[in-house]
């Protein structure tokens, strides 16, 4: 069982971040078996959009999925603004359900569906939500609807909960397997968020960098 740390843990922002060259890809031209939910709102414009390497690992990880399932993308890249705004968000809505106001606990609670901002996995084209569509395209069993809050799912959404049926486990096993031979590691409170380069990921794999430094709208609008 993989350690379970929080995106607000000292762990992860103590994780230095050099500056990457790296470059961004759009996922919606990269993979024709590769697929983006392009209904959703409220995203960026380059939502779609991920490192090079990520869109490449995501390729090989797809080599790993049974015959008929394929990966539905539902967001790569969000700008620091937007991030910064679910966080302030997702404080307050933890606020509004506990008598517990200590900042830390408040911090904690609320990165267990929205990270914090100095660590944001999202705005370093590193991370990647998903899910899995069958050969009709109707999205798979996986337990919880994504992007479910985890408190308001009895911890449901955690990648290992038990309070699921039996096919939402073995769902969620076929993504999980799928996506960590490639490389890509978890966030445990959410089945569907994974990351490869990132803070998260360089504590997750004992390395002391990240490969990626987050980057803002306006430097992904001058690239594309
Ligand atoms: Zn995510």
């Amino acid at each position: 069982m993989a350690k379970k740390i929080l995106m607000s843990d000292p762990l992860v922002s103590e994780i230095s971040v050099p500056f990457s060259q790296e470059p961004f890809v759009d996922l919606i031209n990269f993979d024709s078996e590769i697929i983006v939910d392009q209904s959703l709102s409220n995203r960026s414009h380059y939502f779609s959009f991920v490192r090079l390497s990520v869109a490449e690992k995501l390729t090989v990880a797809k080599k790993f999925l049974p015959k008929d399932i394929r990966f539905l993308i539902k967001e790569g890249y969000r700008p620091l603004h937007i991030q910064e705004l679910a966080y302030e968000r997702s404080i307050q809505r933890v606020k509004e359900n506990t008598l517990n106001h200590d900042l830390e606990f408040l911090r904690g609670e609320a990165s267990k569906y929205v990270a914090p901002p100095d660590v944001a996995p999202h705005s370093t084209g590193g991370a990647i939500d998903l899910t899995l569509i069958n050969s009709n395209n109707i999205e798979l069993d996986l337990g919880t609807v994504f992007d479910a809050i985890p408190h308001e799912t009895e911890n449901a959404t955690f990648l290992d909960a038990k309070n699921i049926t039996e096919q939402a486990i073995r769902n969620r096993q076929i993504l999980a397997h799928a996506l960590q031979s490639a490389g890509f590691v978890n966030y445990f409170t959410e089945w569907w968020h994974w990351s490869y380069g990132d803070r998260y990921w360089a504590v997750m794999t004992n390395v002391d960098q990240s490969l990626y430094n987050p980057i803002s709208e306006h430097d992904l609008q001058e690239q594309f």
